[in-house]
């Protein structure tokens, strides 16, 4: 198993890629090599564009109706799937059980929400634009698409866009973070005992090489990439000036303001989970809380015990509530950013560094870090740290936090803690990012809204989900009619 070399799923059938080099899969709790993930070639990218583009002339003509039966079978298949999913999850991106299987859930959510693009691609029409005129809008697939998807949620990540994708007639080809590649895998597997016909969807796994052929494609029309922010800036310049559309989400910061008035054990149980869930490597993570005003210092004790008694280990043994980091240099990089805290005049409160787990001492885990008085002009209050490390921040008033938010250069989700509606009111109305959490500490919309970051957290004008994804997947063809 631990030698299985993957393959490249492509026109239904699995293929070895052309790829002169492998990367080992690791699992980061136990350092066990999973499998071997090739790093496929432009070669490989053309064989999947070719067969894709074949498979898009008569899957753009299948009706709607019909396209959906295949998301209805692997819906179920899914459900029927879940637990095994979940292992695998678990095994190569380090989050507990409990955590992959709310993922795979979300992931779910988007076949479902994609099962009604019968509804979704209506367009629109008018009679009598001029007397004896009529106008259509009609919605139509764009072509070949691709999606480059990030290592934090091997699951649910794929499936924000590939429902959408082909539930709207288009063909799609899908490029796994060349970390956590297996889920994927057993993805394809699932797809194919649908009957889904052969090119419509391909896995081609790789990193940054087969990144760029995909980019530099003139076959692929439109590109969705979820990863950091300065790959998600390259890839949308490449991919905009090769003339494709591209939705590029980015990394984060993102803050939550606590206010005095605040339940204080609900505040810190929903913010711990927040800042230390899936080891702080969401994009949806609180890594800064503001507090306010006499907020401070309860909040700052109730929230270094909650944190401290969080269990660590190999997230599928039975009552852990953090796993590990996804890789040792992951690792290396977080303490050495905790360190540049410390050096800008951080104070760290509680140490996760250096900690390890007993009965898996290869593992890449880090524990709980909780650094206390961070200066917001600091480097350390600006960089996406990506690791179970929470930033704690004191202002004087409501304005202050808020203002503060809105230095951030990132806008992905910005959360408020509070009893007043008046206080919600101003920071939904004023807060610079494009989630918002009020007493809600990972505020991720539901499939049938966009994922809607913001500012340095996305590149582009459509967000995954919702109505976005549709108009993302689909052209606008608009038709003026007369019959004289
Ligand atoms: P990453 O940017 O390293 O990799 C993402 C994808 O890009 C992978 O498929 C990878 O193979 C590819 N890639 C990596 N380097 C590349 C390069 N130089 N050129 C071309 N392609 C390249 O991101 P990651 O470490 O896998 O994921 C973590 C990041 O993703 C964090 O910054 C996190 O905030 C972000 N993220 C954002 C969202 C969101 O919705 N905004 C969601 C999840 C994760």
């Amino acid at each position: 198993m631990k030698n299985r070399q993957l393959m490249n799923y492509i026109n239904g059938q699995w293929r070895r890629s052309s790829a002169g080099s492998y990367l080992d899969v690791t699992n980061p709790a136990t350092a066990e090599v999973l499998a071997q993930v090739p790093l496929s070639t432009p070669a490989d990218v053309e064989l999947a564009v070719k067969h894709a583009t074949a498979a898009f002339q008569s899957w753009r003509r299948t009706p709607a109706t019909q396209r959906i039966q295949y998301l209805f079978k692997l819906k179920n298949l899914l459900e029927q799937n879940i637990q095994e999913l979940a292992c695998l999850v678990t095994n190569e991106c380090g989050k507990t059980r409990e955590e992959s299987l709310g993922e795979l859930r979300r992931g779910i959510e988007t076949v479902e929400v994609a099962c009604g693009i019968p509804s979704l691609m209506q367009g629109y029409n008018n009679e009598d634009i001029a007397s004896g005129i009529d106008e259509h809008l009609y919605r139509q697939p764009v072509g070949v698409v691709a999606a480059i998807t990030p290592f934090n949620f091997p699951g649910m990540i794929p499936l924000w866009f590939l429902p959408f994708a082909i539930a709207c007639g288009n063909c799609f080809i899908l490029k796994p973070s060349e970390r956590v590649p297996l889920t994927s895998v057993r993805l394809m597997e699932l797809l194919e005992q649908t009957g889904l016909p052969p090119g419509v969807v391909q896995l081609v796994h790789g990193d940054k090489e087969t990144v760029i052929a995909i980019l530099d494609h003139p076959g692929i029309r439109a590109i969705s990439f979820v990863g950091s922010t300065p790959v998600a800036k390259f890839v949308y310049a490449r991919a905009t000036a090769n003339g494709k559309r591209a939705q590029c989400q980015g990394g984060a910061k993102n803050p939550a303001i606590v206010l005095p008035d605040a339940d204080p054990e609900f505040v810190t149980k929903t913010l711990a989970e927040s800042a230390f869930g899936c080891a702080g490597q969401r994009c949806l993570a609180s890594s800064v809380a503001l507090t306010v005003g006499e907020a401070g210092r309860a909040f700052t004790d109730a929230m270094i015990e909650e944190a401290a008694s969080r269990r660590v280990g190999y997230g599928l043994e039975e009552g852990i509530q953090m796993g590990p980091v996804i890789t040792s240099q992951s690792k290396e990089r977080i303490n050495k950013l905790v360190a540049l805290g410390e050096r800008e005049g951080a104070k760290v409160l509680l140490d996760g560094r250096d900690r390890v787990v007993k009965e898996h001492p290869e593992g890449y885990f880090l524990f709980p870090t909780i650094l206390g008085k961070v200066d917001p002009r600091s480097e350390i209050a600006c960089t996406e740290i990506f690791g179970p490390v929470l930033s704690l921040m004191h202002v004087a008033t409501l304005e202050d936090a808020i203002a503060e938010v809105n230095r951030i250069s990132y806008g992905n989700m910005a959360c408020l803690f509070t009893r007043s509606g008046a206080a919600a009111r101003k920071f939904r109305y004023e807060a610079n990012a494009g989630n918002i959490g009020i007493n809600v500490g990972v505020a991720a919309p539901m499939a049938f809204f966009p994922f809607s970051g913001w500012n340095e957290s996305f590149f582009g004008d459509l967000h995954a989900q919702g109505m976005h994804a549709v108009e993302f997947y689909t052209e606008a063809k608009v038709v003026v009619e007369r019959w004289p």
